[in-house]
């Protein structure tokens, strides 16, 4: 089949631009065929563009042959005239659906293959699939419409930040090791044999060097690098919303960012609170068992020690006596459920971790519970009450040192919470969660390592303790929550050189090993350092949550596996021993 060439065509309107008003005129299109109906006498088929769909007929019997020989994903250009569709033809679901290009032209600009998966259905074809042909699967209209709402999202984000006075500042690719706990991709080079770059994990030293360089605000829209053990929804390479700003407060913070995440919403024609409630870490993990809590399922864990106190039932009192607490929570129309059921809930909390998992519920004339013997009627009765449980519901209980019932209770939660439809998609429930602790406590290294970044300021309440207590002290450290995602990070920092010495010898950095590491970042706080703060967005999990995407994948056009491959270029790959040389490595 003869390809032609566009010569000087161009398109007088995109494929999702004709309406009823344009009726009669002449017109270009350049697309690609999305679907051929032939029905006989008259050959119908769509173009396709990004801007949408046009039906073209074709009646002409000169045009015959051309037509006939249109598969999908061949590109070609149709010169027609517009007209209205017959009534019981209209399509109200698309924009042009009122009109159709009577093709007098069609010119064949390239054919295709066909395509491994169809581009003009929603079938589910394999991830890997997408993946491998990634430029067809960016074709399909769900891609198409998750690249655009990205595309709005960061252009909305550089908008709001200009408007806010800050300046969007590039910082290095190339660079030495920025600290966020995850492994570092580095880079050889060539001029300086043995040597390496470090890609950025985040740009943190950079954008607090620009504080003291007295750019007041920044942000960029900054690719980050982390060579991490892949988790689920992670990619290596992502990209954040980055920005810092002087004399920041985390009032200051919060307010410069509760506006923004309201025009991001917006664009989806969705509203978010002026301002976003504040939970301290501690009582996140008290409440929700989680450090990110999702608030729409309600379901709040609650303190059940008090009735089993005292009570019979060894396994509860035991817990208590040793230190931990019995916890619990409510399952709205639980108490519908089977015994079988609740033998799974027994046997899904030890999958979590749990030693054993108790339920409670009121049942004509009492209360029933596998613990009714042990703790009797009384606690049970009195942990129902306490726990709010109503008839129609469930309580369920554990025991345990706080933190890791907490945690345990919080998936159950969460789990439960998904099954039974009470995570609304419809529902956005943004919180920050704050003062999280300074330090967490390495055990097989027998060492206090940083919990955000070792930048980050203790709280002013706190810091008399950090070296009597480290494990004690709470960070000026806040994560920014929408329904149970953490959507971004931040502190306020340390300004005092003095205090970043100590904060380094804590983590146990020698003051050789500081000086190697962060040295001109140290040199730098010495020369006049401002109090400042900031905060990192994660783009992808906002566009996600956004566009109604569970993976981040959906809306990174060219995202890798989570075995950090990427199926479409080949890459990573082998390269050409000459190269290595150069670099001066020598693999086994
Ligand atoms: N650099 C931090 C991060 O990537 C964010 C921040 O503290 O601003 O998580």
């Amino acid at each position: 089949m003869t390809i032609q060439p566009l010569g000087t065509l161009a398109r007088t309107h995109t494929c999702g631009a004709l309406t009823a008003a344009a009726t009669g005129k002449d017109v270009v299109l350049l697309g690609w065929v999305h679907r051929v109906r032939d029905l006989g006498g008259v050959m119908f088929f769509d173009i396709r563009d990004r801007y949408g769909l046009t039906q073209v007929v074709v009646r002409e019997e000169a045009l015959a042959d051309t037509a006939k020989r249109l598969r999908p994903e061949f590109v070609v250009a149709v010169l027609g005239r517009v007209d209205g569709r017959a009534r019981d033809a209209v399509n109200p679901k698309i924009k042009t659906g009122e009109i159709e290009v009577a093709a007098h032209e069609i010119r064949l600009l390239n054919d295709a293959k066909t395509p491994p998966f169809p581009i003009n259905e929603d079938a589910p074809v394999s991830e890997e699939m997408r993946l491998r042909y990634r430029y067809l699967d960016l074709r399909r209209q769900r891609l198409q419409q998750n690249m655009i709402l990205r595309h709005k999202t960061t252009f909305e984000v550089r908008r709001y930040f200009d408007e806010q006075n800050f300046l969007e500042i590039e910082t290095p690719i190339l660079t030495k090791s920025t600290p966020e706990g995850a492994r570092d991709y580095l880079v050889p080079s060539r001029v300086h044999p043995g040597e390496f770059f470090a890609l950025p994990q985040s740009p943190q030293i950079f954008k607090q060097i620009l504080m003291i360089a007295g750019m007041d605000r920044y942000f960029q829209i900054a690719k980050c690098f982390r060579d991490e053990d892949l988790r689920a929804d992670r990619q290596p390479e992502f990209t954040q919303v980055d920005l810092e700003i002087s004399f920041a407060t985390e009032n200051l913070v919060f307010a410069t960012l509760e506006p923004l995440m309201g025009r991001l919403m917006a664009l989806v024609g969705r509203e978010a609170p002026a301002t976003f409630p504040r939970m301290p870490y501690a009582a996140a993990i008290a409440r929700y068992g989680s450090d990110k809590p999702d608030l729409r399922p309600g379901m709040e864990l609650t303190s059940l020690s008090e009735p089993f106190a005292s009570s019979s039932f060894s396994v509860f009192r035991d817990a208590i006596e040793s230190g931990g607490e019995v916890r619990g929570f409510v399952v709205p129309s639980g108490a519908r459920y089977s015994r079988k059921d609740l033998d799974n809930l027994i046997e899904e909390a030890k999958q979590l971790g749990a030693a054993g998992l108790v339920w409670a519920r009121h049942a004509e004339g009492g209360v029933q519970s596998p613990a009714l013997k042990a703790a009797g009627e009384a606690a049970i009765r009195r942990a129902l009450e306490l726990a709010g449980a109503g008839p129609s519901d469930l309580l369920l209980l554990a025991a345990g040192a706080h933190g890791p019932t907490a945690r345990m209770l919080g998936q159950l939660r969460l789990n439960i919470a998904k099954r039974e439809n009470r995570l609304d998609p419809n529902r956005f429930e943004f919180l920050w969660v704050v003062d999280f602790p300074m330090f967490d406590w390495l055990e097989d290294e027998k060492r206090w390592e940083f919990m955000h970044h070792p930048f980050t300021a203790p709280l002013e309440s706190d810091a008399d303790r950090l070296e009597s207590d480290p494990g004690g002290v709470r960070a000026r450290a806040y994560d920014l929550v929408l329904n149970g995602s953490e959507i971004g990070g931040g502190s306020i920092r340390i300004h005092d050189q003095r205090l970043q010495r100590l904060i380094f010898t804590l983590l146990g950095m020698s003051a050789e090993e500081a000086k190697a590491r962060f040295g001109f970042f140290v040199d730098a706080l010495d020369y006049g350092t401002p109090p400042h703060g900031g905060i990192a967005l994660g783009l992808a999990r906002i566009v996600a949550i956004l566009a109604g995407e569970q993976s981040i994948r959906e809306v990174i056009a060219f995202p890798k596996t989570a075995q950090a491959v990427d199926l479409m270029s080949g890459a990573p790959s082998m390269v050409d021993p000459k190269q290595l040389k150069e670099l001066h490595i020598r693999t086994e």
